[in-house]
């Protein structure tokens, strides 16, 4: 029985890790839950896991009091870290790391610090302290599984292969909802526009990372950290069909792809199982329906975030923290309706301009090199 927290759990990554952790009562356990807001959603969890720690960071008065009313007894937590205190009072051995954007960091180091199996959905860990993560995963006994889809299939393609043995990864692409549409309608796209992905059904942020390609950058940046690979060993390819999650090509040249269907659960249920693998309730690929697959070069002039990403890993220093920190600002000015969707790249570009210098020796570093970035994209919009 291995007992598990799940960070992140009312996001989309935290519904299919908790399907999958449903379906397999007699080999995990939750036992802690933490969320960002004390909604509905988090309660509904906490009275199907009445003795699980629950953490929310911004929690409403009275939440705990309802919960307990309920039936749920465990400990609770809240305020700003309160995740961070859930991963450091409730002895686990794996901790589903997916709150959603920079807010994800302070909890999976603390996970790592714990020595945590840490499966990781949150791409802003490795983007923005991807050298200070895996230092403190090492020093904490940690392990990192990824979860994010292509990064769960790049790492079964690699198998025990030695870094030697690499010559580039490819990371394919959805394309997103925009991926056929002219620049000029792009550049009025609506948030509701967006939001529409034609594949995968997740949280807000990162449907708009998907739809600038912004999301594909953020990831490359992720497997240059998990898989000690510089730039010109990531490839992205865009595939509509979104059948093929992501292929290591070796040395020899021979090329190994891994298929599979879009669901998240896939991946939480394999790095769950991890060594081992068990048959379960999934749907099954069925390779002839999918019929042609399709692969095509990312157009880098329609989706700029991609090469602006692509270019703060090639600069790096503090590029990629700064880089992911102004992304995600412009993408909540976006949601907001503040700023039209042609203006993220500018947004971004414009704080890309003066940054890298930042040394980042610790975790407040990023977060200064993550504050100018905001500060310079605020400052941007502002001005429009
Ligand atoms: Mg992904």
């Amino acid at each position: 029985m291995r007992d598990v927290v799940i960070l992140g759990a009312t996001g989309s990554v935290g519904a299919s890790a908790l399907a999958v952790l449903r379906e397999f009562p007699g080999d995990f356990r939750v036992v802690g839950v933490a969320a960002r807001r004390s909604s509905p959603e988090l309660a509904r969890i906490a009275a199907e896991f009445p003795d699980a720690a629950v953490a929310a960071s911004e929690d409403r008065e009275l939440f705990e009091e309802e919960l307990r009313r309920a039936g749920w007894r465990g400990r609770y937590f809240h305020g700003a870290d309160a995740a961070v205190t859930l991963v450091r009072s409730v002895a686990a051995h794996d901790c589903v790391a997916a709150i959603g954007g920079t807010a994800g960091l302070r909890p999976a180091f603390a996970a790592a610090a714990m020595g945590l199996r840490i499966l990781l959905a949150n791409k802003e860990v490795l983007v923005s302290a991807g050298n200070l993560f895996t230092a403190a995963v090492a020093a904490g006994g940690a392990s990192v599984l990824p979860l994010d889809s292509e990064h769960a299939a790049l790492w079964q393609c690699l198998g025990a292969r030695a870094r030697e043995d690499i010559a580039r990864v490819i990371i394919t692409a959805s394309g997103g909802p925009f991926r056929t549409w002219p620049a000029e309608r792009m550049a009025r796209a609506a948030p509701a526009d967006a939001l529409k992905h034609p594949v995968w059904n997740m949280g807000r942020k990162i449907s708009v990372d998907s739809a600038t390609l912004a999301n594909k950058a953020l990831e490359v940046m992720e497997a240059g950290h998990l898989f000690g690979l510089g730039p010109d060993a990531l490839e992205v390819l865009v595939h509509p069909q979104s059948v093929v999650h992501g292929m290591v090509e070796f040395v020899d040249g021979s090329v190994i792809a891994h298929m599979g269907v879009s669901d998240m659960r896939q991946p939480i249920q394999h790095m769950l199982f991890h060594p081992g693998c068990r048959a379960g309730t999934l749907p099954r690929l069925d390779v002839a329906a999918a019929g042609r697959l399709e692969f095509e070069k990312p157009d880098m002039e329609r989706f700029p975030l991609l090469a602006l990403g692509l270019d703060a890993m090639r600069r790096g220093g503090s590029c990629p923290a700064e880089y992911d920190a102004a992304n995600e600002t412009a993408v909540e000015l976006f949601l907001a309706g503040r700023m039209p969707f042609g203006g993220m790249a500018a947004a971004v570009g414009e704080a890309m301009r003066n940054a890298g210098d930042i040394a980042l020796d610790s975790l407040e570093d990023v977060f200064r090199a993550h504050a100018r970035a905001r500060e310079t994209v605020g400052n941007f919009v502002a001005a429009l």
